[in-house]
């Protein structure tokens, strides 16, 4: 019986346990290594960063999946032994005849001087918990919203975080509360294009966001945001995006181009090892075609690429049905208060560019986000 592996517990291993089974039944060994419990869905962290969400509405135990025959082990990966097709984990080690690594980004707040010390934000649950308690805390003054580096996962996000802030302090009666926003970005959701970025940033202005860009981080003090052009910006509360980093053990591997991340063939997500495969944020997928060089690391992204990933795993194990290409397209809701979002949609590898539409914030397009978050946390369970 084949094994197949997949690292990573999140988005894309999930997705890729789940169709593996519903396509292979028990002719495979399907194995999900995840060092955490339960899986858990950031795209609600925003709502939970506004005491909108409570952390057990945001999360499933992994454990679940193990009745749908994927056995789950719940340890650290270590390393990634490419010749002896092994995987080497805290826990026991895994053979492997084909590899799905879905290993996500981690994050290097020590990349930059008093970054952690300084600064919050809302890329992983605990730090979601913190950043909502300083901003209960909070009573006035000015809130610092920043990207440190490039790339980042969820290009929305941040900007969610502003305009959701802008709301709900405005909600509690908090006036005297003024937000500034940095970035390194040449402006608002590049790989989205020019008019989609130029109709955000309207948007931001709108609400008295003011925002500069190019903003590369260089230090962070008490109050004070130092950039590299010597420029700087004070705060009382300051949220700042991570830099990414990817995960210790692809690193070790070799798996990284000057990138940092996995190249992938982006129609197949095949590296260049073989039966190896990487979906999601550990990976990078060129765009040719696109406003910027790279794909964003998103969600939708890293669970199309893992659908494209086991269908074509199940049917060379099938022997039989038709390989198929991933298309590039995808999605992202942008949550702006007042019970609305904004919604992004399109394909990233159209030529001659990629055909993205932007769809003006509204009640239905929060709706849809509020039962997303329903179908992730009941429909892959
Ligand atoms: C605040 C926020 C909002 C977001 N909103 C959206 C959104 O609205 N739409 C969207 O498309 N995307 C959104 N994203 C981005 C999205 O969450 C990620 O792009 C997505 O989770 C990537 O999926 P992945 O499978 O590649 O990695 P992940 O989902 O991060 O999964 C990686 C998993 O690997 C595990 N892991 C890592 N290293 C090891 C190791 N050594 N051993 C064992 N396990 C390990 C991690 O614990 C993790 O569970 C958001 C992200 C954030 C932070």
């Amino acid at each position: 019986m084949k094994t197949i592996a997949i690292l990573g517990g999140g988005i894309g291993g999930l997705v890729a346990a789940n169709i593996l089974r519903d396509k292979l039944g028990d002719r495979v060994d399907i194995k999900l290594v995840e060092r955490k419990r339960n899986f858990q869905f950031s795209p609600s962290y925003p709502w939970m960063m506004i005491g909108s969400r409570e952390p057990e509405q945001v999360q499933r135990n992994l454990d679940l999946l193990e009745k749908k025959g994927i056995r789950v082990q719940h340890s650290e990966v270590r390393s990634i032994e490419l010749d002896e097709q092994a995987v080497k984990t805290s826990g026991p080690e895994i053979q492997y005849d084909y590899l799905i690594i879905a290993l996500g980004a981690e994050y290097a707040q020590e990349q930059i001087p008093g970054l952690a010390e300084n600064s919050y934000h809302i890329y992983d649950l605990d730090a979601t918990l913190k950043f909502k308690k300083a901003v209960e805390d909070f009573s006035g003054g000015t809130i610092a919203v920043g990207i440190s580096r490039l790339p980042f996962k969820c290009p929305a996000a941040p900007y969610e975080v502003a305009l959701l802030l802008d709301y709900h302090l405005k909600k509690r009666g908090i006036d005297r509360a003024k937000i500034n926003f940095f970035t390194p970005e040449g402006m608002p959701l590049p790989a989205a294009g020019a008019d989609i970025g130029g109709r955000a940033l309207e948007f931001l202005k709108s609400r008295d966001i003011e925002c500069s860009f190019k903003a590369k981080l260089k230090e962070v003090k008490t109050s004070e945001v130092h950039f590299e052009d010597g420029s700087t910006t004070s705060f009382d509360l300051l949220f700042c995006v991570p830099p990414h980093i990817p995960p210790e053990p692809v690193v070790k591997a070799g798996l990284i181009d000057q990138t940092r991340w996995i190249p992938v063939d982006p129609k197949t997500l095949r590296t260049k090892h073989e039966n190896v495969y990487a979906v999601g944020d550990v990976t990078s997928v060129p765009t040719p075609s696109g406003y910027v060089p790279y794909l964003p690391k998103a969600g939708v992204f890293a669970h199309g690429q893992a659908e494209l990933v086991a269908h074509n795993i199940a049917t060379e194990i099938k022997g039989r049905g038709n390989e198929k290409s991933w298309d590039g397209h995808g999605s992202c809701f942008l949550e702006v208060g007042y019970g609305q979002a904004a919604y992004v949609k399109g394909g990233w590898f159209t030529k001659p560019r990629p055909s993205i539409k932007f769809y003006k914030p509204s009640r239905i397009w929060h709706m849809q986000k509020f039962l997303f978050e329903k179908y992730w946390m009941r429909h892959w369970f």
